[in-house]
């Protein structure tokens, strides 16, 4: 027993509130035509959700609302709601998914044609009635619901139609809503899968691009890399050199300058000996001339190699300058020219039509062409290259007349120690007074030639170094440019000694080459570009990720749409087999023999017959032909949707198929295959209003067995004139209308239903 109570308030004819209770599993409803009892069935449609106004006798909502009636004096004001209360007992878990004893649904329908719905009292959603009506089988069909005059619906509905009433009352439709949901779901990923496979080839060109831009940056960061390891054995292996020559040189030059400190003195004091004596001799007088041209001279040549060392160090910076300038120029064949220029170009050439000699119009375009060209050369940075080749020039002329004054200066000193020379042995000869002083002055001149000239080099030396460290220094700001500040991050100071010179030449050469080929691949940095790439790669890992989800999620939904097509399939089948032995059963009681089935068959793929086509046919062909059923057409082939047919054939009787039914035959056979299909798989309760309407009393008879039996497993609340049918009820509901229009229901007695039912 799963019914408690239908409470209706304002539905229909039920002006004010009228309760049925269900205490019995059959339930009777009698009453004089016109006086509400098909509202009382309509209330359970309205209450379970019913959206089908149309199928509740009424255009709108509000129609469905107590309008007022009787003759208007006597008769209640119409009503603002509508509401139906259907209470069940939930003790055996009817309702799997609700924890209360008992559930009641409540639907109300205002004026404005508004609804609202409620589960023990709490509002919810339309979806939230039909899913939970779904779960304890009372299905959205109504095929539990035999409405007046609607017996033999599931007789002249389209196989298709009466495919759906068998599935809903097998309990399939909870199978195929997942079913229609997990197609939903599919079209829902695929749409999302070509979304997100869109939105790849979208950024496929950017991460290519940025991938090719970061293959260059890394080609370029392992330059670098290389770069910076020659850099800093470079600089170190440099640093230590040029420590190693200041030391060398200074060590060295210690003693020689000192020495000709201590010879300077000598020299002054030899000389005094001389200018002082009394008996100062013409020799004497002319050792001291020599002596201080020849001071002049070397004071006078220390200026000239100073002065070259200073020109040949501006040389050096310039052709520098020069080689720089002219490796930017060598660039220029890749200058961009503006557009606006090309056009005067072809303007130019254009102008040059009128002249009709081929040789001189040729001429002419290549002097515009090579003016084109000329002029879009950087003239500043030629002028500039030549400027500076002006000065080299210059500087060297300079050099050259340096060197020869040099020379010149060299031979004026050869000469000048001639006469020393020849002045010395003078000296021995006549052995002058001052002849120890005098030797002195030549000693001391010779040693001062030797030790000057080993001051010298290494005066030029050092000068070399200088230079050397100089673009040291010029050279460190280079690689940190280049490079960054790791190339100058060497390891400094410490007891390295310089190696051979000739490694430290190949570095350079090599440091050279490699600065080119890191230009060329676009030089160090790009940072920003690695990280739009692994952001952008990020991105597109995401998507992937996102696909396999996704794709993931398809195949599930694909498997699960599968599994359902097989439980529908089976249990459609194994139901219309169980429902056939029903059926079949219920048949021969009804007609005490003959033979009823059920027939899955495929809708024809282009068109169906209808009944009236059917009819035409056998008119034309005779009955016969409409033995063959399922017959609702010729299928075009198999792959048209499976619909129901039904097959009869009568006890005695020739004539096959529904067609050739009486109206109380027709009658016999719905009841027939309603109560199959309620035997197969019972709904919680039945209501059949006035399914009996047709039967004789024989047939009345055999109705209320079968009646009996369809109780043990459902509630039966049925609608009757039946004396029979009124029998077999436990309780019984009189449904009155007085003369204000208004039904009234109230529990009877048998005898007392009789007569009201007349
Ligand atoms: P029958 O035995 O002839 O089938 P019944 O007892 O099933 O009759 P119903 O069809 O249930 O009778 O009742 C119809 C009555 O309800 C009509 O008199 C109709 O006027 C009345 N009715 C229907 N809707 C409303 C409404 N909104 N307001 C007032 N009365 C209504």
């Amino acid at each position: 027993m799963y019914l408690k109570s239908l409470e209706l308030s304002g539905f229909k004819s039920f002006a004010k509130k009228a309760a049925i209770t269900f205490t019995t599993p059959i339930t009777g409803v009698v009453g004089p035509n016109g006086s509400g009892k098909s509202n009382t069935a309509e209330a359970f449609r309205f209450v379970l959700g019913e959206q089908s106004i149309k199928s509740l006798r009424g255009k709108r909502g509000e129609d469905m609302i107590w309008n007022g009636g009787g003759d208007g004096t006597s008769g209640a004001g119409r009503a603002n709601r509508a509401s139906v209360k259907l209470t069940f007992d939930n003790r055996t878990k009817l309702f799997p998914a609700i924890d209360f004893e008992e559930v009641t649904l409540e639907r109300v329908v205002h004026r404005d044609n508004s609804n609202e719905y409620l589960l023990n009292g709490s509002q919810v959603r339309l979806k939230d009635i039909v899913e939970l009506l779904a779960s304890a089988h009372i299905g959205a069909t109504g095929h539990h619901i035999i409405s007046q005059g609607e017996a033999d619906r599931i007789l002249s509905a389209s196989i298709r139609e009466r495919r759906e009433m068998i599935e809903d009352a097998l309990g399939l439709k909870i199978h195929q809503w997942k079913k229609t949901e997990s197609l939903r779901k599919l079209e829902r990923t695929a749409e999302n899968m070509k979304q997100v496979e869109s939105l790849r080839r979208e950024i496929a060109p950017h991460l290519k691009f940025l991938k090719k831009q970061v293959e260059k940056v890394e080609k370029a960061e392992l330059l670098r890399c290389e770069l910076i390891e020659l850099y800093t054995e470079y600089f170190a292996e440099e640093e230590a050199y040029l420590q190693s020559e200041k030391l060398r040189i200074s060590q060295a030059l210690d003693g020689p300058e000192r020495e000709l400190a201590s010879l300077d003195r000598e020299l002054e004091r030899a000389k005094k000996i001389l200018t002082d004596s009394k008996n100062k001799d013409e020799k004497s007088h002319e050792v001291i001339e020599l002596e201080e041209k020849l001071k002049s001279l070397r004071g006078e040549q220390d200026t000239v190699v100073r002065e070259i060392g200073r020109l040949e160090g501006e040389i050096n910076a310039s052709t520098r300058a020069v080689a720089k300038e002219e490796a930017r120029v060598k660039d220029e064949g890749l200058r961009i020219v503006y557009l606006k220029d090309v056009d005067a170009l072809v303007r130019e050439v254009e102008s040059l039509s009128q002249i009709n000699e081929v040789g001189k119009l040729f001429a002419a375009v290549m002097d515009a062409l090579h003016g084109f060209v000329a002029r879009h050369h950087t003239h500043t940075d030629s002028s500039f290259v030549t400027g500076m080749g002006e000065e080299i020039a210059r500087l060297a002329a300079e050099r050259t007349k340096l060197e020869q004054r040099r020379g010149s200066l060299a031979s004026d000193e050869a000469r000048l120690i001639q006469n020393y020379e020849d002045l010395k042995q003078k000296i021995e000869r006549e052995k002058d007074t001052n002849r120890e002083a005098e030797k002195d002055v030549f000693r001391i001149i010779a040693r001062q030639n030797e030790v000057r000239a080993v001051v010298g080099t290494l005066r030029s030396a050092a000068a070399e170094r200088d230079r050397a460290e100089e673009s040291f220094k010029r050279e460190l700001g280079e690689a940190a440019a280049v490079a960054g500040r790791e190339a100058v991050a060497y390891a400094s100071g410490g007891d390295r000694q310089p190696a051979d010179r000739r490694r430290q030449s190949e570095r350079r050469m090599k440091i050279e080459r490699n600065k080119i080929r890191l230009e060329d691949a676009g030089g160090s940095g790009g940072a920003e570009v690695v990280k739009e790439f692994k952001e952008t790669e990020e991105r597109d890992r995401f998507l992937v990720n996102e696909l396999k989800d996704l794709e993931a999620a398809k195949a599930e939904l694909v498997k699960l749409i599968a599994d359902l097509d097989a439980r529908i399939d089976y249990e459609f089948r194994n139901g219309i087999f169980k429902i056939n032995a029903e059926f079949q059963r219920f048949f021969s009681l009804m007609f005490g023999g003959g033979r009823a089935e059920l027939v899955v068959v495929r809708e024809p793929q282009r068109r169906r017959r209808s009944e009236a086509e059917d009819l035409s046919v056998m008119l034309a062909t005779g009955p016969a032909d409409m033995t063959a059923a399922p017959d609702h057409g010729e299928p075009d082939g198999d792959d048209g949707p499976e619909g129901l047919e039904v097959n009869v054939s009568l006890p005695r009787k020739k004539v096959k198929g529904l067609m050739m039914l009486s109206g109380g035959e027709r009658a016999l056979t719905s009841i027939a295959l309603l109560f199959a299909v309620s035997q197969v798989n019972p709904p919680p309760f039945i209501i059949l209003d006035e399914t009996d309407a047709a039967l004789d009393e024989a047939n009345s008879k055999k109705y209320g067995d079968m009646i009996e039996n369809l109780s043990k497993h459902s509630q039966l609340i049925l609608i009757t004139h039946n004396r029979e049918t009124m029998s077999r009820a436990g309780v019984l509901y009189g449904v009155t209308m007085g003369s204000d229009g208004a039904s009234r229901l109230l529990s009877i007695a048998f005898e007392e239903a009789v007569n009201v039912a007349k």
